[in-house]
C-alpha cells in the first residue's frame, strides 16, 4: 500500500464481522428460575381458571377486545368479535396443552410422532368449543354481547395447509389421536401461502393466493425460543477417528433456521391436549454487519431473502409428482428439524439409543417425509457415532410408511443429480441403505438380474431417479395402504417384489376414517341433536358404534319424517349458500346430487358432467306428461384443479358451459339445475355434505386408494352413487347392497379393458358418442376451447374408461331417479347409511394403528 496516501476511515474490521440474528435461542435448564415452594404455590394459584361461566367468558372476551385487539366498543366488527371469542377460547387451550405437555414429561410415555406435509385442518373456534364443552356457554356468552355465534365462526379462514383427502385425514387422525388420549405430535410445514383461492371468471378457474396468516392467527403459538438450523447443499468431508474409521462429515452449504409454531389439538371429553408443530423457514445466514455499516443495508438485508421462501407456498398438486428443488428442500426442511426436535426430547430421558424404538414411533404420511429415514441413519452414524447396522436397526424399527396411491404420476422420484446436490451425505446414505438391501436380494435370488432392478432403490433411468417409496419400505417395518382393495393392489402390483422379499407380515391395511365430531356433530347440529335425543345420549361422538341403533328405527314413519325434516332444512341451507355464491336458484325439494373433490382425470367429473348434457336432452325430447313423471335435480360439483393441469381445468370450464345454458333454459326450470360451486374447502364441505340426497364417488376402479368423502356423506345419511373402488367397497359391506348404488368395471378388469380400448379401439358406445356431438355442435360455446378434453376419449386415449362405464352410469343413474320417488325407502336408506358407518371412524383407524403399528397406549390425563 502507498504509505503516502491519506488513510480514510474504514469501518474497524474484526475477526467476526456477522452478528446472530436476534433470536431467542432455546433456554438451558439451568438458567430457569428456581421458585420457592410459597412462590410456586402463588404461580399455581394465579394459573388457575375456574370452570367458566357465561360472566367470566365475557369478561376473557372483553378483556382481549380492549387489550390483545387494542379495540374500544366504537370500532368493532364481526371479525373483531371472532378474533377476540378465539384468543378467549386459546387461552383455556393452552391451558390443556401444558398440562398435558407436563403430564407426558413425568410418565414418559412412547409417543407416536406423525408426519405429514400437510394438515387440511379447516376452521378451530367451533371445534376447540366443542372440544372444552363450552359451546353453549360461550353462545350465550357473545349473544349478551351482541354477536350471534354462527356470525363469529363465519369469520374465521380456513387453515388450508392442504391439497385434499391426505391433509385432511391427517387433521381427523390428529383429532382421534387427541380424543383417544394418544401422547402423539404432528409435525408439518406452515406454509404462508396455503391452498390457493380458486375463482371462478368466464367459467375458468383462476388462482388467487391465499394468504391465510394476513389477520393473525389465534390458534397457533409462536416458539420463537424453539429453532433448529437446517443445512443444504455443501459438501462431505471424509476423516478417520481415533480407532481409524472412516468419518463423513457434511459441511458448508446454506443454512436455514426453523422456527415452531405449534397448533393446540383438544381432544373431546378429556383433557388431553396435543400438538401440531409446524415449521416455519427464517434465513440462517447471520446478519452481515460490515455490509450493514459500509450502507450495504439493501443487500446485507436481501441476502436473507433466499431462505425465506422455504416454506413459503404448499404445492398445489394433488396426487401429482412436480420434480421442483424448492419442493425436495420443503422435505428435507421439515424433515431435519423434525428429527432434530424428536431426538432431543429423546435424549432428555438419558436413555441409550437401542431404547430409541420403543420409545418412540415415527409414521410417514406417504412418501414426502421419506427423508426422514436416510436423516435419522445419519444423525446416528455421523453425529453419534454409531455402527451402520445398529443405527439401521434403530432406524428401521422406529419408522412405518402410509401409501396413499398407485397412480404413477404420484409416485415419488427424485433424481440423483438434484439430490446429490442439494443433500450430498443423504444421497451417499441412499447408495449405501441400497447397496446392502441389493446384496441381501441377490443372496436370496442369486442371478435374478431384472429383480435387482425393478426392486433397487435406485431406478437406472437417465439421469437416475431415487424411487421414495421403495426407501420407504426399505427403511421401514411396517407399510400399510389405506382401504383393503388399495391394500390388496399395492401387494399384488407396485409392491410385489417387496412382498415376496420380507413376506407379507411387513404390509398391512389400515381402512381410513373421519372424525365423527367434525363430520356430524359440528356439521350437522341438527342431525347429531336428532340421534342424540332418538339414542338417549351423545355417547355415539367417541362410539359411534352407537349409530348401529338407529337402526330399529328405519322404518319408523315419525322418525323418517324428523329425519328427513332434517336434510331438508341443510337443503335450504345450501340452497341458500348456492344462491348468494352461484347466483342460482335452486329447489329444496329436488334431487341434490354432489360430486366435491379435487378435480381429477380419474376421479371421472368428466363423465358426470357428460351424464348431465345427456339427461338435459332427454328431457329436451320428452313431452309435458313425460317431463312431469321425471325427477328434479340439481347437480353440484366443487373442488379445485392443479394450476398446471390443463385437462381438469378444461373440465371445470364444461361444467360451468353446461351450468349456464341448462340453467336458463325456462322449458326444463327445476328439473334440472348444474352449479359449480367455487372454492371448495373444508368449511364449505360442512356445508355441502349434510345437504346431499347422493353423492358420486366414481373413480375408475382401482385408481382411488381409499377417498374419505364418501365416508363423511354417508355419515350424514347420504347415498352413494360409486364405482366398486376404495373404501366405497366396504361402505357396501357394512351399509348393504339395498342402501348404495353401485356400478362399472371392476379393478381386475382394468388392464385388459385399457388394452383394448388402446389397440382395439372398441366401438364408441352411441350414447357418448351423441353427447360428444351435442358438445362438438357448438351448444356450449366454442367446440375448440373444449377440443384437448374431448380428444381424451378418443383414438385410445380414455385411459380412466369413461367410455365402457357410460352405459352402466346412465343405467344406474335411472336407478337413482325411481328409488328418489319412494320417499318412504328413500328416508330408511338415508338412516340405514347413518347407522352403519361405525367402522368408518378415525378412532377405529387411530386404534389400529396404535395397537398393531406403533405400540403405544394411552396416556390419560387424571
Ligand atoms: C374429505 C375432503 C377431501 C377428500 O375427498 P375425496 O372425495 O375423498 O377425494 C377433499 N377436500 C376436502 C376439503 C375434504 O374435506
Amino acid at each position: 500500500m502507498n504509505s503516502s496516501a491519506p488513510e480514510r476511515p474504514r469501518p474497524r474490521r474484526r475477526s467476526s464481522t456477522v452478528l446472530p440474528l436476534p433470536t431467542i435461542q432455546s433456554k438451558d435448564q439451568d438458567q430457569r428460575k428456581k421458585f420457592t415452594a410459597e412462590e410456586t404455590k402463588l404461580w399455581e394459584k394465579l394459573i388457575e381458571m375456574d370452570e367458566p361461566n357465561i360472566t367470566s367468558i365475557q369478561s376473557s372476551i372483553a378483556r382481549h377486545m380492549a387489550t390483545t385487539l387494542a379495540r374500544t366498543p366504537f370500532n368493532v366488527d364481526d371479525f373483531a368479535g371472532y378474533l377476540a371469542t378465539a384468543h378467549s377460547v386459546r387461552d383455556r387451550l393452552i391451558k390443556r396443552w401444558n398440562e398435558t405437555q407436563e403430564y407426558h414429561t413425568a410418565n414418559d410415555p412412547k409417543r407416536v410422532y406423525y408426519l405429514s406435509m400437510e394438515f387440511l385442518i379447516g376452521r378451530s373456534l367451533d371445534n376447540a368449543l366443542l372440544a372444552l364443552g363450552l359451546k353453549d356457554k360461550y353462545k350465550q356468552g357473545v349473544k349478551q354481547l351482541g354477536f350471534t355465534m354462527e356470525d363469529l365462526i363465519e369469520e374465521e379462514k380456513d387453515a388450508a395447509l392442504g391439497n385434499g383427502g391426505l391433509g385432511r385425514l391427517a387433521a381427523c387422525y390428529m383429532d382421534s389421536l387427541a380424543t383417544l388420549d394418544y401422547p402423539a405430535w404432528g409435525y408439518g410445514i406452515r406454509y404462508n401461502y396455503g391452498m390457493f383461492q380458486q375463482k371462478i371468471v368466464d367459467g375458468f378457474q383462476t388462482e388467487v393466493p391465499d394468504y391465510w396468516l394476513n389477520y393473525g392467527n389465534p390458534w397457533e403459538l409462536p416458539r420463537l425460543d424453539i429453532s433448529v438450523e437446517v443445512r443444504f447443499y455443501g459438501y462431505v468431508d471424509k476423516n478417520y477417528d481415533s480407532k481409524g474409521n472412516t468419518k463423513y462429515t457434511w459441511e458448508g452449504g446454506q443454512m436455514v433456521q426453523a422456527v415452531a409454531y405449534d397448533i393446540p389439538i383438544p381432544g373431546y371429553n378429556t383433557k388431553n391436549c396435543i400438538n401440531i408443530r409446524l415449521w416455519s423457514s427464517k434465513p440462517k445466514k447471520s446478519f452481515d454487519l460490515e455490509s450493514f455499516n459500509e450502507g450495504n443495508y439493501d443487500k446485507s438485508v436481501g441476502e436473507q431473502k433466499s431462505a425465506e421462501n422455504i416454506t413459503s407456498v404448499l404445492y398445489p398438486n394433488d396426487n401429482h409428482m412436480v420434480g421442483k428443488e424448492l419442493r425436495l428442500k420443503q422435505e428435507y426442511f421439515f424433515v431435519c428439524a423434525t428429527l432434530f426436535d424428536i431426538i432431543r426430547r429423546f435424549k432428555k430421558t438419558k436413555r441409550a439409543w437401542k431404547e430409541f424404538p420403543e420409545q418412540v414411533a415415527i409414521q410417514l404420511n406417504d412418501t414426502h417425509p421419506t427423508l426422514g429415514i436416510p436423516e435419522l441413519q445419519r444423525v446416528l452414524i455421523d453425529e453419534e457415532g454409531l455402527e451402520w447396522d445398529e443405527a439401521w436397526d434403530i432406524v428401521t424399527r422406529t419408522y412405518a410408511f402410509t401409501n396413499h396411491t398407485i397412480l404413477p404420476e404420484a409416485m415419488e422420484k427424485w433424481s440423483v443429480p438434484m439430490l446429490e446436490h442439494v443433500l450430498p451425505r443423504h444421497m451417499m446414505i441412499i447408495y449405501d441403505i441400497n447397496l446392502f438391501f441389493l446384496q441381501k436380494v441377490e443372496q436370496r435370488k442369486p442371478g435374478d438380474r431384472d429383480l435387482l432392478n425393478r426392486i433397487s432403490i435406485i431406478e437406472e433411468s437417465r439421469p437416475q431417479n431415487v424411487r421414495m417409496a421403495h426407501l420407504a419400505i426399505v427403511g421401514s417395518h411396517r407399510v400399510n395402504g389405506v382401504a383393503a382393495l388399495h391394500s390388496d393392489l399395492i401387494q399384488k402390483t407396485i409392491f410385489k417384489d417387496f412382498v415376496d422379499f420380507y413376506g407379507p407380515k411387513r404390509f398391512e391395511n389400515k381402512t381410513n376414517g373421519v372424525t365423527p365430531r367434525r363430520w356430524l356433530h359440528q356439521c350437522n347440529p341438527l342431525l347429531s341433536d336428532l340421534i342424540t335425543k332418538k339414542l338417549g345420549s351423545d355417547e355415539w361422538t367417541t362410539k359411534l358404534t352407537e349409530l348401529a341403533k338407529l337402526s330399529k328405527f328405519a322404518t319408523d314413519k315419525a322418525f323418517q319424517k324428523e329425519w328427513m325434516d332434517v336434510k331438508r332444512k341443510n337443503k335450504e341451507h345450501l340452497a341458500k349458500h348456492i344462491e348468494e355464491r352461484c347466483g342460482v336458484k335452486v329447489n329444496p325439494e329436488a334431487m341434490f346430487d354432489v360430486q366435491v373433490k379435487r378435480i381429477h382425470e380419474y376421479k371421472r367429473q368428466y363423465m358426470n358432467i357428460l351424464s348431465v348434457i345427456y339427461r338435459y336432452y332427454e328431457l329436451i325430447y320428452m313431452n309435458k306428461a313425460e317431463r312431469e313423471k321425471q325427477v328434479s335435480r340439481v347437480v353440484i360439483f366443487g373442488g379445485k384443479a392443479a394450476p398446471g393441469y390443463y385437462v381438469a381445468k378444461l373440465v371445470i370450464k364444461l361444467i360451468n358451459s353446461v351450468a349456464d345454458v341448462v340453467n336458463t333454459d325456462k322449458e326444463i326450470g327445476d328439473l334440472l339445475k348444474v352449479v359449480f360451486i367455487p372454492d371448495y374447502n373444508v368449511s364449505i364441505a360442512e356445508v355441502i355434505i349434510p345437504a346431499s340426497d347422493i353423492s358420486q364417488h366414481i373413480s375408475t376402479a382401482g385408481t382411488e386408494a381409499s377417498g374419505t368423502s364418501n365416508m363423511k356423506f354417508v355419515l350424514n345419511g347420504g347415498v352413494i352413487l360409486g364405482t366398486v373402488d376404495g373404501a366405497n367397497i366396504e361402505i357396501n359391506e357394512e351399509i348393504g347392497d339395498d342402501n348404495i348404488f353401485t356400478f362399472g368395471v371392476l379393478a381386475h378388469e382394468v388392464d385388459d379393458l385399457r388394452h383394448a380400448v388402446r389397440y382395439r379401439k372398441l366401438p364408441m358406445d352411441p350414447k357418448l358418442q351423441k353427447v360428444l356431438d351435442i358438445i362438438y355442435s357448438g351448444v356450449f360455446g366454442d367446440p375448440n376451447v373444449f377440443a384437448p378434453l374431448l380428444y381424451t376419449l378418443q383414438n385410445g386415449g380414455d385411459v380412466y374408461l369413461v367410455s365402457v362405464d357410460f352405459p352402466k352410469y346412465l343405467e344406474t343413474q335411472a336407478k337413482v331417479d325411481s328409488a328418489y320417488k319412494n320417499k318412504d325407502n328413500w328416508a330408511k336408506m338415508s338412516i340405514l347409511c347413518t347407522a352403519g358407518m361405525a367402522k368408518f371412524s378415525s378412532d377405529r383407524a387411530i386404534k389400529e394403528y396404535a395397537e398393531s403399528i406403533w405400540n403405544i397406549k394411552p396416556c390419560r390425563l387424571p
